[in-house]
């Protein structure tokens, strides 16, 4: 008879190790800056960036649909930023496979600790 908790065990432990395996080579892709450089642009196509009212520069957000939103407000300074600072497109944990604006914004700002 089969014992569905050691099934269970056993996925979980082979999730494990694949997702082990698999984050320091997504950090590499994401924080590389060589490969930074070789990712495209967030678009404004992006379903996930219009839901989120990204925009490229962060003085141009709708002020109106976005009431909280402060002009000091950047992914430059949002704690959700990756790549090098200084850098003018940088990758974002929200956008894998893209860049965004250092001087974009998006709903999901939140500062740097
Ligand atoms: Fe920019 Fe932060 Fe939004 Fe990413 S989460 S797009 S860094 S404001």
């Amino acid at each position: 008879m089969k014992q569905p908790n050691t099934l269970t065990r056993r996925k979980l432990l082979q999730l494990g190790t694949a997702t082990a395996a698999a984050l320091p080579i997504a950090h590499i892709l994401i924080t590389n800056p060589a490969q930074a450089d070789d990712l495209p642009h967030l678009g404004s196509d992006n379903p996930t960036a219009v839901a989120l009212g990204y925009v490229e520069d962060t003085t141009t957000v709708d002020k109106a649909a976005n009431p909280r939103h402060e002009d000091t407000q950047m992914c430059s300074n949002c704690t959700l930023i990756q790549g090098n600072d200084g850098d003018e497109w940088r990758p974002c944990a929200i956008f894998p496979g893209t860049v965004v604006s250092a001087n974009g914004w998006c709903k999901s700002w939140a500062p740097k600790a």
